[in-house]
């Protein structure tokens, strides 16, 4: 057997093992075995670090399962659903480098955190959010960031759209063109427009968007989506550009590849074919089908370009949103 210092005899010595019960811990009534090391020489207690750390492991785990807090194994799960690594999920939660570290080797997470972990356990909404704000604060690099919006299987489909459904909802406004955002209709309009020209570039359908949104307004004094549009270099892009991604990573309505050429990869929508118009009415459904006739056969660069002569793009702030007092001027023939 292993040796071990005794500080009585003050020499390395072998030891057996006497069993004892901590009965509190906490003020908990815990009732816990812990092994102890015993001196064969002098029979008085020795330290034996392998023994304390099972010791500590197995009070803690008695104290969690009686105050029902997280378990190690509870944070390892929740690694594993969204795959990422214990400096990821630390990172997500804003917390000390080591601290998920630390509580799946065994450590007592603290009250707070205790309850935060619970909530992403729980809710992966909230799991979401977090991942959104650790995101916008540089707390994760971009390529965390896509991987956890990377939509794997189609049975996700209705927590991405709670998740977009959230973030993109505001009350009617001229920035959204007084309509409610409405999920449905986007991913109708998407499949639509996909099917039309049998797979469309990501990069028109959005500028397509935006003048079917724009257009509508300015005929009909309600915008078609719902959707909120901010300045960028590229154009007019849907606000919180980043969430584009979660609504074509639904797989309900569309599928996407992404085609590499020499220079760019584009990501082309395919349609599955199953959507339904009449969500939309009959006025809707005209400026619908006249946008996609008269600019779903431009390049996306001559798309891109047309919106840049909007004032919609010129006269808003980089970066801000753009008002749908904007439609009147549109410019593109359709
Ligand atoms: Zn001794």
């Amino acid at each position: 057997m292993k040796k071990v210092y005794c500080d009585n005899c003050k020499n390395n010595v072998e030891y057996s093992i006497r069993k004892n019960y901590i009965e509190e811990y906490k003020n908990c009534k815990v009732n816990v075995l812990e092994n102890i090391g015993v001196c064969n020489s002098c029979q008085k207690d020795v330290f034996v670090e392998e023994l304390e750390n099972a010791n500590l492991l197995r009070l803690y785990d008695k104290y969690r399962e009686i105050n029902n807090l997280i378990t190690r194994d509870d944070i390892i799960k929740l690694r594993e659903k969204y795959n990422i690594s214990q400096r990821d999920l630390t990172a997500i939660l804003g917390w000390g480098k080591m601290t998920i570290n630390r509580y799946e080797r065994g450590a007592l997470a603290n009250k707070s955190h205790n309850d935060i972990l619970k909530i992403i356990i729980a809710d992966d909404i909230k799991f979401y959010e977090m991942v959104d704000n650790a995101f916008l604060e540089k707390r994760i690099t971009k390529k965390t960031y896509d991987s956890l919006f990377e939509q794997k299987e189609k049975s996700n489909d209705n927590i991405y759209k709670a998740i977009i459904e959230k973030v993109l909802t505001h009350d009617a406004s001229i920035f959204n063109g007084y309509r409610k955002f409405d999920i449905d209709r986007v991913q109708t309009l998407i499949s639509y427009m996909a099917n039309k020209f049998d797979g469309v570039y990501k990069t028109s359908i959005n500028k397509m968007l935006f003048y079917i949104d724009f257009i509508s307004f300015k005929e009909l004094t309600q915008s078609i989506t719902g959707l909120q549009y901010i300045k960028y270099t590229y154009g007019p892009v849907i606000e919180k550009h980043y969430y584009q991604n979660i609504i074509y990573n639904l797989q309900e309505k569309y599928v996407y590849e992404e085609i590499e050429t020499s220079d760019s990869t584009n990501t082309i929508v395919k349609s599955l074919n199953n959507y339904d118009l009449s969500i939309f009415n009959t006025a809707e459904q005209l400026i619908i089908d006249r946008v996609i006739n008269s600019l779903g056969k431009l390049s996306a660069t001559k798309i891109s370009s047309l919106s840049h002569e909007e004032d919609a793009w010129k006269y808003s702030d980089m970066e801000k949103f753009i008002s749908y007092e904007y439609a009147d001027k549109i410019k593109v023939s359709y």
